[in-house]
């Protein structure tokens, strides 16, 4: 029999998810992040979660930056064991698949976990920056409650017109930077506030998000991906969420870029919460549970009417408003 105090030779190792291809977890040990494991996950996890019948992909159960605990086989592969408690993780509603059914209903694709930050991507052309747009990837960030970030890049095409819109997000309290990935134009004091943290990098495709990685870790992308795949193509492509570390305890979460994201699970009474501004007003409205549209005696409209509140933003708030489902998940 073992005794009690005796190092125990399988003693699980600690690790975090840096990617996954379908059914192989690449693990970076949290005591040695040069390594990396392969592993499998416990066939035991795949059974709970059939039975649990969570809205979930399948994929999901374990996610890019999930703590885990994994123990080695002989051929130096791992078995994860335990997939630690989230602190946090960022969701969308999964895509539409054509041809399948619904009936009324998406499941939640998870895009990662136990993330300090998330820096929304965007572009001040092609793609046209879009404050709709922006506004549905903050109000994600802000449900998981998450520190969030933007990256206007592409400043070298910017108009008049849009240099108003980085007042005004940084009006909202958000830290914009400006950056352009052609010159590296305001690269250096992004890639500052990445120390120390884990950050996730999402926005739509073409903001050019590769570029920015490209022109701050040089070689970072290219190092992970195919090498024949990078050099027939030309150009690196994002195809699935991978963590790399860029300094000690910094970690960068590379995503594809997305056409449009729908927030996965939030109730229409709760949407407001989001939307930073809005808050100091939402405890004022005449009735619990307003969702700010039709309401008398709303504190956010009359914000709104009073020009303390951007027409910007309300519109943007009805028009997701209107695509939550009201209750469908609880
Ligand atoms: P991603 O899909 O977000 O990864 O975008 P890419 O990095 O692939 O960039 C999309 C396109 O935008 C490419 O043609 C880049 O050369 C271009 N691009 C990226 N950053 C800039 C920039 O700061 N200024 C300009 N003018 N073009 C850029
Ligand atoms: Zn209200």
């Amino acid at each position: 029999m073992q005794e009690q105090n005796e190092p125990c030779a399988e003693a699980p190792i600690e690790a975090k998810i840096a990617r996954i291809e379908s059914n192989t977890y690449y693990a970076v040990p949290l005591a040695d992040p040069s390594r990396i494991i392969r592993c499998t996950l416990r066939g035991k996890f795949k059974k709970d979660f059939r039975l649990k019948k969570e809205k979930l992909y399948t994929t999901d159960i374990c996610v890019v930056g999930d703590q885990v605990e994994l123990i080695m086989n002989e051929d130096g592969t791992g078995v994860i064991q335990t997939i630690c408690p989230r602190k946090n993780h960022l969701s969308r509603k999964a895509p539409k698949i054509k041809g399948a059914s619904y009936r009324g209903e998406r499941l939640e694709q998870v895009i990662a976990a136990n993330l300090d930050a998330l820096y929304v991507v965007m572009s001040f052309q092609r793609p046209e920056f879009n404050n709709k747009v922006l506004d549905r990837f903050l109000v994600v960030g802000e449900s998981a409650q998450i520190e969030v970030a933007i990256i206007m890049n592409k400043f070298d095409l910017v108009t008049d017109e849009d240099q108003d819109w980085i007042e005004f997000y940084e009006d909202l309290g958000y830290a914009v930077f400006c950056t352009c990935a052609k010159t590296g134009a305001g690269v250096a004091r992004l890639k500052e506030s990445f120390r120390g943290k884990t950050s996730l990098m999402w926005g739509q495709s073409g903001v050019g998000k590769s570029s920015l990685l490209n022109n701050m870790f040089p070689g970072l992308l290219l190092s992970t991906s195919d090498i024949s795949e990078w050099s027939n193509r030309g150009k690196h492509t994002t195809v699935s969420v991978q963590m790399f570390e860029i300094d000690e305890n910094s970690f960068i979460v590379d995503t594809p870029g997305v056409r449009e994201i729908d927030p996965y699970g939030i109730r229409q009474e709760d949407l407001s919460h989001y939307f930073v501004e809005f808050v100091d007003y939402i405890n004022e409205c005449k009735y619990s549970g307003c969702t700010h549209n039709h309401e008398p005696g709303c504190a956010v409209v009359e914000a709104v009417e009073a020009g303390e509140i951007s027409e910007f933003r309300y519109d943007s708030y009805l028009r997701m408003l209107d695509t939550t489902e009201d209750d469908m998940f609880f």
